[in-house]
């Protein structure tokens, strides 16, 4: 069957990376966490005392861009590609709050955004792709022949990320967790360089009140009627 890129956008903590991988294991794709890249900048950044709570040396990070290697290594019992930043696995450390609270003002420099979409459309260039993010279908694939848009109501969202932190070990409130999701979802949306937003040939799913399983086969069957249309 010939293969599709599929892009799938949306706001923070709707399971986008969830739906991808179960997409990406099922087809036999390559699966990609986008927010995973950005991640792993904002921790070089915050391990070269880049940034703090009030400080961020956005020159010293740029011009530090040319040293900072990604690479996804795939881990065969997980399923999916873990996030190696310079050659050290930081796929714990760049899940943790610190990390999330920083990541979007990360994302918001134009100079990061070119390097890491340029890498992405290299990952994606041969197709067979389920690639998540915030800009993946209006910017890094806007040919992508499925796109997706996830949405659910920020309760839902911060109840899942804080279910997730809890589970790992991590000591945090609700509170904090639904802060962070609403503001990263606010700077996200609101920055000026590819900006998340709705692809306009994008299907919009509201996951509020579909479990894992209906989330998956509705995608797939979305997928089954534009791979059928080629
Ligand atoms: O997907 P995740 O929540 O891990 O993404 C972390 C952050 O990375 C987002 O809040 C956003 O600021 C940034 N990001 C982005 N563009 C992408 C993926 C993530 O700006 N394609």
């Amino acid at each position: 069957m010939k293969k599709i890129t599929i892009a799938i956008d949306g706001f923070s903590s709707t399971g986008k990376s969830t739906l991808a991988k179960q997409l990406a294991n099922h087809l036999g794709y390559v699966f990609v966490d986008t927010g995973a890249m950005y991640r792993a900048v904002t921790l070089f950044a915050m391990q070269h005392g880049y940034m703090s709570a009030d400080f961020f040396d956005k020159k010293s990070l740029v011009n530090s861009l040319p040293f900072i290697k990604l690479v996804f290594k795939f881990n065969a019992d997980l399923g999916y590609g873990e996030m190696y930043l310079n050659d050290v696995n930081v796929e714990t450390e760049i899940r943790k709050i610190e990390v999330s609270h920083f990541v979007s003002k990360v994302a918001e420099v134009s100079e990061v955004r070119s390097k890491l979409v340029e890498q992405q459309q290299e990952m994606g260039k041969d197709k067979g792709i389920v690639m998540d993010g915030r800009d993946i279908g209006t910017v890094v694939f806007p040919d992508a022949e499925l796109k997706i848009f996830m949405t659910s109501s920020p309760v839902t969202r911060a109840q899942r990320r804080y279910d997730e932190l809890i589970a790992k070990g991590d000591v945090i409130t609700f509170e904090e967790v639904i802060e962070n999701v609403v503001e990263r979802d606010y700077i996200d949306s609101h920055r000026k360089d590819s900006p998340l937003v709705m692809a306009d040939d994008a299907i919009e799913i509201d996951n509020s009140h579909l479990d894992r399983e209906e989330q998956f086969q509705l995608v797939l069957d979305l997928v089954n009627e534009c791979t059928k249309s080629l």
